[in-house]
């Protein structure tokens, strides 16, 4: 559920939502507090029942980015994911997934869901109808990622929300790549919006959490099960995570300018091969991404190269080679060594991602050095 039409910027929002400061002492900032028992005569606030003091402030700069109306914390994105989608099924159920995943959640999919009673059936996201073909009477979810890894392909949400809502089915999407500062799935009619917070939530490389926000109702079932499955975030983490999140649009927006910047780069760069970034007009989804991606077109992208990908790598000077994603330091890695080591070389062609391919998190660094950085580790020429 939308939460408002007329809010606040989110540069605003990012300060200031869920900031209470120190009634006590009159200090600015939210104090840690460590608490793991509370008096219970108003509410009884727990660590496990993800209603602490911390918990809660990093909820409300996330529910206000995002729009919605609450949400929850966990001690990491697929802490939350599991806990989002198990909240919602039982025995007998069937979920359709989009066929890009993170690596993760295709791994939890195919490792953990059958065991449980739950089916479910992947389909190809380029045509959103594509789920509503695969729905059965079983289905109860529909869940989706946008953009996706390592390719940054780009499902229509709007229309996935609908035929969600048709068929009674809650919709949920993974938002990490986007962030909160680019795209915001509740007011496009998704139910779920999940974010692995160690990527741009987090922003600095250093934390592990995750982040859910829905409506009241349905984060209400979430919060029923997480505190059954655990998987909640200290106060000091949340504390970090609630400084991170002051600065998420900052960060965001040079990302977004970086990125576009380096793409046009790489594009016009003749030891480079095909460039995937929704920013640039030849990429399948720009289109799309443009009309939902509203804050900007996002940090993450990648490319081909023509020459050996790891002698490139590790001429680079400080774009740094690192698996995650969505820090302020750029980082590159290698999907066919990565997220998709577990496929053949047969398989990871048939989608479509090359051993040439790499995949660069864009920094908030000075871009000039980026591109400089890139052109003294790509090979000379030698005739
Ligand atoms: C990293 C990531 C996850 C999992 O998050 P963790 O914090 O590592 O548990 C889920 N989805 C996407 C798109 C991610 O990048």
């Amino acid at each position: 559920m939308k939460k408002s039409n007329n809010r606040l910027s989110p540069l605003t929002l990012a300060v200031h939502a869920g900031s209470v400061g120190d009634p006590l002492f009159g200090g600015l900032v939210n104090p840690i507090y460590q608490s793991s028992a509370y008096n219970y005569d108003q509410l009884v606030r727990y660590p496990r029942y993800f209603n602490t003091p911390n918990q809660e402030a990093v909820v409300k700069k996330v529910a206000a980015l995002e729009d919605a109306e609450t949400g929850l914390v966990f001690s990491s994105g697929m802490a939350t994911i599991l806990t989002s989608i198990f909240a919602m099924v039982k025995a007998g159920d069937h979920i359709i997934f989009q066929n890009d995943l993170y690596g993760g959640v295709h791994s939890l999919a195919l490792h953990e869901l059958n065991r449980y009673g739950i089916a479910y059936t992947m389909v190809d996201a380029a045509d959103p109808r594509n789920f509503e073909k695969a729905i059965r009477k079983e289905t109860k979810v529909i869940y989706i990622e946008t953009p996706s890894n390592p390719l940054l392909k780009i499902t229509d949400i709007e229309a996935v929300g609908k035929i969600a809502k048709r068929h009674g089915l809650i919709s949920m999407i993974d938002n990490t790549f986007a962030s909160p500062v680019n795209q915001n799935p509740i007011g496009l009619g998704i139910d779920v919006v999940l974010h692995s917070g160690t990527k741009y939530i987090g922003g600095h490389s250093d934390i592990c959490c995750g982040v859910m926000v829905s409506s009241k109702k349905l984060t209400a079932l979430v919060q029923a099960s997480a505190s059954h499955f655990g998987g909640s975030l200290d106060a000091n983490t949340c504390y970090l995570v609630e400084r991170s999140l002051k600065t998420i649009v900052l960060r965001v927006r040079q990302q977004n300018q970086n990125a576009m910047a380096l793409a046009e780069f790489l594009e016009a760069e003749p030891k480079i091969g095909a460039v995937y970034y929704p920013g640039l007009k030849k990429h399948a989804g720009h289109a799309i991404a443009k009309k939902q991606m509203t804050g900007g077109l996002g940090g993450m992208m990648s490319f081909e190269i023509k020459s050996d990908p790891e002698k490139f790598i590790k001429r680079l000077k400080f774009i740094r080679k690192a698996v995650s994603l969505g820090g302020v330091e750029s980082t590159i890695c290698s999907p066919c060594k990565t997220s998709h080591v577990k496929l053949s070389a047969a398989e990871r062609k048939k989608v479509g991602i090359s051993d040439q391919l790499l995949r660069l998190s864009v920094g908030i660094e000075e871009v000039n050095d980026l591109i400089a950085d890139i052109q003294q580790a790509l090979p000379i020429e030698t005739r």
